[in-house]
């Protein structure tokens, strides 16, 4: 018997975003649609709240690989889109007002960088499966992280 096989395992799935066997594993994202969306003003403020139906979770196995390409495009397009308006706006226009939003691309790019694998990874899932669910009616994803902060429609503070 090799022990070995199973305490060092790498864990090989067949990607179905590439459609390769690699190392990764399965992440998991919910969806569902939206039923209403209402507003009302609290003190001056506009607070809107939308109303999901939820339709369930699903699974699917990403690789590695994947993932840490999702990260990479992530962070280069902002950045490169922060460079573009930089050279743009200082070299072409001698316009100072341009790093603004150079700054918060620069500030985006930094936030896809803080973002865990895990949520990459549901991001992914999410995009897998988007076209069949969205055929289903389910018109919206949201990883656990996001799903976990979305309020039961019981709970109401007034
Ligand atoms: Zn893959």
């Amino acid at each position: 018997m090799n022990t070995n096989d199973t305490l060092g395992a790498v864990t090989e799935i067949s990607c179905e975003r590439c459609h390769r066997r690699r190392t990764g594993r399965a992440y998991v994202f919910y969806y569902g649609r939206e039923q209403s969306s209402s507003e009302r003003f609290v003190g001056g403020n506009r607070e809107v709240t939308t109303r999901y139906v939820i339709g369930g979770s699903q699974r699917v196995e990403v690789c590695d690989d994947c993932v840490k390409r999702r990260r990479l495009k992530g962070v280069l397009v902002p950045l490169g889109a922060a460079l573009a308006i930089l050279v743009f706006g200082l070299v072409w226009h001698g316009d100072l007002i341009c790093v603004v939003p150079a700054f918060i691309l620069f500030l985006w790019s930094l936030y896809v960088l803080s973002r865990s694998k895990q949520e990459r990874g549901a991001n992914i899932a999410y995009d897998v499966r988007q076209q069949a669910l969205e055929k289903q009616g389910w018109d919206t994803g949201w990883s656990p992280d996001e799903y976990s902060k979305l309020k039961p429609a019981d709970h109401r503070p007034f």
